[in-house]
């Protein structure tokens, strides 16, 4: 079933994890897909795999807005149009600092990539589909969009703001269409993720086993994908403003992680 037949979709940090694997799934669905990041040959690879009458690969860094432009001006030029922004690129600290260790350079290093990024792929966005009067802009913000405690101040503060720029500006795009939303996963196995803590595959799934809230099941990429192709599609075309939680109900139930 082709829930994306038609559509064009810029996935921002799609060479890697969530959005290699929602850059795929889009792919399958139909879509025709931009994939911008700064790994440019695992972005290639991503490219290659989905077949190069679908997909094209742009570098990008989302901080700068020039790159950005120049993401969304080649997603138009090439493909017509832009219907579906994944802002999705995102890092998180190598370690969770105190806050009296915290270095400025550090907070800000997050903040620019996890907030100003997501704000400068929504402006952009905005730009192209405010004249067509229809889109769908999707941010990945995370379980530490809602409670504290599970990774560093700059992360935790990020992903609060990626909540806070997804309602404002489905404020502000609802009158022309656009729904705009965000995801918050709990934790899965991915690079960014490995990096944090250091291990992966099964020793990281005992880990994140033994503090879900949903047992005996494991999240992946797939199930972050699948969650981006429903908002993504027409299915959810009355959807906007939401932060949809995938994380087995764990931000509810856990208020606070020691
Ligand atoms: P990942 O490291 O596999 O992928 C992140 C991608 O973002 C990489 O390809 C990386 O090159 C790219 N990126 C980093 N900085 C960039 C920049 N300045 N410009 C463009 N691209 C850049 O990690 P992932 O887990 O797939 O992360 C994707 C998103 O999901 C992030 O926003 C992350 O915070 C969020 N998230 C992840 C988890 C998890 O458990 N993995 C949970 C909640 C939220």
């Amino acid at each position: 079933m082709c829930r994306l037949e038609g559509k064009i979709a810029l996935i921002t940090g799609g060479a890697s994890g969530i959005g290699e694997c929602t850059a795929k799934l889009f792919a399958e669905h139909g879509a025709k897909v931009v994939v911008a990041d700064v790994q440019d040959q695992l972005g290639q690879a991503v490219c290659e795999s989905i077949g190069s009458s679908n997909s094209i690969y742009v570098h990008c860094d989302v901080t700068n807005e020039e790159h950005i432009k120049n993401a969304v001006d080649t997603a138009v030029k090439t493909y017509g149009k832009l219907d579906i922004m994944f802002c999705n690129a995102g890092i998180m600290d190598p370690n969770r600092p105190r806050i009296v260790d915290n270095e400025k350079v550090d907070f800000e290093r997050v903040i620019s990539i996890n907030v100003t990024g997501v704000f400068l792929s929504m402006k952009h966005a905005a730009r192209v589909m405010v004249p067509a009067r229809a889109g769908s802009i999707i941010s990945t913000a995370s379980v530490a969009s809602h409670i504290g405690g599970m990774a560093s101040h700059a992360y935790c503060c990020a992903k609060h703001a990626v909540v806070g720029l997804t309602k404002n500006l489905a404020v502000e795009l609802g009158q022309f269409g656009i729904r705009v939303n965000c995801l918050s996963p709990y934790a899965m196995d991915t690079p960014l993720v490995t990096r944090f803590v250091g291990i992966e595959g099964e020793a990281l799934e005992n880990v994140t086993h033994q503090l879900a809230n949903l047992k005996g099941v494991t999240l992946r990429t797939d199930d972050v994908a699948k969650a981006a192709l429903f908002l993504a599609s027409d299915e959810a075309k009355y959807i906007s403003g939401h932060n949809l939680f995938i994380d087995g109900g764990y931000g509810i139930v856990n208020p606070s992680f020691n």
